[in-house]
């Protein structure tokens, strides 16, 4: 299996690229955002109890995501490999990510942070919540709310996998097929 954590800060391009990555390795990709809003749609419990949090631009409590990535971990035991896409966002999850992977006899082979400044951000969502309609990205306050959680909370994730020599940085500014290209050549180094 092959096993990477896409990351960056909200806006960065994470679904775009795990998109076409997914294509080219032939991996699963697990959006936990994804989820929670089709969880919503569907009007489930969790949807329920996600959905103040998300459009506050918070944090969903780390026991619920846990569980929905552990229920996918069983539900894709076949997948070649998975793109883990916003998630882990906090240290806990992290740590839960790997203890659940190495149940399995599984583990990240990389996190690839995509870097991307926060005004380039800003302009990203606010063109996405106009585009796409999507509840958190309509109000600036809620978007700067986000990159401030990604600040606080997430990005000290990119630092446990940098003590496990897994961290991977790519520019995440230019054409989009530019840094699928960035992104490929460092998956590339990690099959050999
Ligand atoms: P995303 O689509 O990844 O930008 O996620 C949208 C929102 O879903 C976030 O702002 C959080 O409220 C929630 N969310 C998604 N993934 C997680 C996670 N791993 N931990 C906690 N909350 C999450």
């Amino acid at each position: 299996m092959l096993n990477l954590v896409l990351f960056g800060p909200p806006g960065a391009g994470k679904g775009t690229q795990a998109k076409f990555l997914e294509q080219r390795y032939q991996l699963r990709q697990l959006s936990t955002g994804d989820m929670l809003r089709s969880a919503i749609a569907k009007q489930t419990p969790l949807g329920v109890e996600a959905k103040g949090y998300m459009n506050r631009g918070e944090l969903v409590p780390d026991e619920k995501v846990v569980g929905v990535i552990s229920e996918c971990l069983d539900e894709y035991r076949d997948a070649k490999g998975f793109i883990f896409d916003g998630f882990p966002r906090t240290t806990v999850q992290a740590v839960q990510l790997d203890r659940m992977l190495a149940e399995r006899g599984e583990r990240i082979e990389g996190m690839l942070l995509l870097n991307v400044p926060n005004d380039e951000l800003l302009k990203r969502l606010m063109l996405r919540g106009r585009e796409s309609g999507r509840a958190d990205d309509q109000d600036e306050s809620i978007i700067l709310n986000r990159i401030k959680v990604y600040e606080d909370q997430t990005k000290p994730v990119a630092d446990f996998y940098s003590a496990q020599g897994k961290l991977w940085v790519i520019e995440g500014v230019g054409a989009v097929s530019e840094i699928t290209a960035r992104l490929e050549a460092v998956i590339d180094t990690l099959l050999k």
